[in-house]
């Protein structure tokens, strides 16, 4: 696939017309709806203004478009959704998030499709693929997040159910889900660990506030779990899988989350170059300037390296090949390159940069996040040299 700041994916005729149909409703669609009602990436939003993106994501084709016909999407290839995904973040839509379903919907429930039961798919996961319902994954608890078997939350067998007890933090998109895919220890036992499709309005199930992470987004909550009787109904895959089931979402979606950072470097490259043109300084703009070009070409030369790396990867597991390795280090690499574009971009808008709510400031906490969410580097280097010395 051609490397171009605006990329225009000529050799693939589905992509470049999906693509375009993205653009053009991102631009005269959402982003004037996110104007019109003052969105910020801040903002608290409600479940109307994000049924909203949901319904009519799905009525053009986008939500849930990366699953296979029979589930109601087009069959992309990973190659194909890696695309998509960093055309929305490099929009700058508040709400880019909630085009394809990553926020609540058929990305976040991710490849635990694979483990459901007739009954799952029909009560739990049609129905998010169909933006009727929203699902959260909750694994990290306070005292556990790299080292998750450190884990607390408890499933206890009683009769034809499971009685849940503890407490998860930090889990996206819980605000405003009806249910989640939560991990939990077995009772009595140090090693095995379940996971199951907890309705967020069961007795004993509590959704909090949870912390606000410095991007300012108030999309994270914490579930409270105080005997929670869980239908055995709603164990996915069986008792003792739940950190394969788990783990093996992450592993991907380590990847998908690569395209969202690269686009929102390329967002902030976009935001840099604009404004080396029109500030002056001694006489000239920033972009006369070769510290500036020099800057400039590091970032661009920084999204290049992560989009190659990740597009390979992608293109890699849609030939079926194993990609762990691979993407940790597509999500190593492109978290800390991704940031250093982020930084830079500050450097470039100078004090316009540091001053809260401007864009280049915006991306640069958001980018600053993904060094630890969805695995920090340290966890992905622990994990590449373990599979490689
Ligand atoms: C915005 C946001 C959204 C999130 N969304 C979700 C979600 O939807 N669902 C969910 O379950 N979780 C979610 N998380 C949790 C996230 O995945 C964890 O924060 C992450 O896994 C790291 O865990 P921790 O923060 O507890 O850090 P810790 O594990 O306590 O790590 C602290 C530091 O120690 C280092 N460290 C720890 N162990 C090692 C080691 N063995 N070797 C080297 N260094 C080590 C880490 O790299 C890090 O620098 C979210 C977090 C945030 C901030």
């Amino acid at each position: 696939m051609p490397f171009t700041l605006e990329p225009s994916y000529d050799d693939n005729p589905r992509l470049q017309a999906l693509v375009a149909d993205l653009r053009r409703y991102l631009h005269e669609e959402l982003i004037p709806y996110e104007r019109e009602r003052g969105l910020t990436p801040e903002t608290k939003l409600d479940r109307p203004t994000l049924e909203h993106v949901w319904k009519r994501s799905r009525e053009l084709g986008f939500y849930g478009v990366s699953l296979p016909t029979e589930l109601g999407g087009q069959g992309l290839s990973l190659v194909e959704l890696c695309a998509l995904k960093e055309e929305l973040t490099a929009s700058g839509a508040v709400l880019s998030h909630s085009v394809l379903g990553d926020m609540g919907g058929p990305l976040r429930a991710g490849s635990i499709v694979k483990y459901a039961t007739e009954y799952q798919l029909e009560r739990y996961l049609l129905p998010v693929i169909r933006g009727e319902r929203a699902c959260c994954f909750s694994i990290t608890e306070q005292d556990a997040g790299s080292d998750v078997r450190r884990m607390t939350t408890t499933a206890t067998p009683d009769g034809d159910s499971y009685l849940l007890t503890g407490r998860k933090v930090f889990s996206s998109a819980a605000p405003f889900a009806d249910f989640a895919v939560v991990v939990a220890r077995m009772a009595g036992t140090e090693e095995s660990y379940s996971a199951f499709l907890v309705d967020l309005d069961s007795p004993g199930c509590r959704v909090l506030d949870g912390e606000v992470p410095m991007s300012g987004q108030q999309m994270e909550g914490d579930l409270d779990f105080d005997g929670c009787r869980v239908p055995a109904a709603n164990l996915l895959g069986e008792t003792g899988q739940g950190l394969r089931i788990g783990i093996g979402r992450i592993t991907l979606n380590r990847l998908l989350h690569c395209p969202s950072l690269i686009g929102a470097a390329r967002r902030a490259w976009d935001l840099s170059v604009e404004y080396s043109k029109s500030r002056i300084a001694f006489g000239q703009p920033l972009l006369a300037l070769q510290a500036i070009r020099h800057k400039l070409a590091d970032m661009a030369t920084d999204i290049y390296a992560a989009r190659s790396a990740v597009m390979a990867t992608a293109a890699r597991a849609d030939q079926g090949a194993n990609i762990a390795v691979e993407a940790n280090m597509c999500k190593l690499l492109t978290a800390e390159s991704c940031f250093r574009v982020a930084d830079e971009a500050v450097q470039i808008h100078g004090k316009a940069g540091l001053t809260r709510g401007h864009e280049v400031e915006q991306i640069f906490r958001t980018l600053r996040m993904f060094r630890v969410v969805t695995g920090t580097s340290e966890i992905h280097k622990n994990a590449i040299a373990k599979s490689l010395i």
